[in-house]
């Protein structure tokens, strides 16, 4: 699975984030994460791209006549009317569901801030480095500071799709289990960055 995203400090980029990204999909049956942020104030990306067709094609609707008076009418129009481009409607619950697969603490990940690409290629371990690199896709290369983090809350055991050390990644990948594994799916008090 491969998120482009623009890169504002903390939305997407922080600790959080991370974490859920090296363990959550894993759990859809996706066996490489890697989200790539690009740099702020530096034009539009290919997600702006998607944004600006979406947001034309709903002014065209009004201008046309017709009123989009909520989120839900537009999601409701957008699904219809856009044949490229899937629309999807989270609820809050989805976005709380998430948030309650978050452990008490996520380790700090530290230079986050200033770095453009995060992979996932094993539950609970993630490489983060300052630009986007696929020179060796599917191994990890080692090109543009390539920093590696181990979280302790996630263990392959609970990840049912986590495939074994066949990545075939060339930069080093330590054992899998961690030290102190917990549920996947624990209570945690609100914590960003
Ligand atoms: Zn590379």
């Amino acid at each position: 699975m491969h998120v482009l995203s623009d890169g504002p400090a903390t939305q997407y980029r922080n600790r959080a984030n991370c974490f859920l990204m090296s363990s959550i999909p894993y759990t859809w049956g996706f066996k490489r994460v890697t989200w790539n942020f690009s740099e702020r104030s530096h034009g539009k990306g290919a997600p702006d791209g998607v944004g600006g067709v979406l947001k034309h094609k709903a002014d065209m609707h009004v201008l046309g006549g017709s009123d989009l008076k909520t989120p839900m009418d537009l999601y409701n129009y957008l699904q219809k009317s856009s044949e490229n481009v899937t629309v999807k409607w989270i609820e809050e619950e989805d976005i709380s569901a998430m948030d309650e697969m978050l452990p008490p603490s996520v380790r700090p990940v530290t230079g986050i801030s200033n770095r453009h690409q995060v992979l996932s290629f094993f539950p609970g371990k993630i490489f983060y480095r300052a630009l986007s690199c696929f020179c060796k896709y599917p191994e990890i290369c080692p090109c543009h500071k390539l920093s590696k983090l181990e979280f302790d809350h996630v263990s392959a055991a609970e990840v049912p799709y986590a495939q074994s050390s066949d990545c075939g990644s060339s930069a080093e990948m330590p054992n899998a289990q961690s030290s102190h594994p917990v549920p996947l799916v624990s209570p945690m008090p609100s914590q960003k960055n």
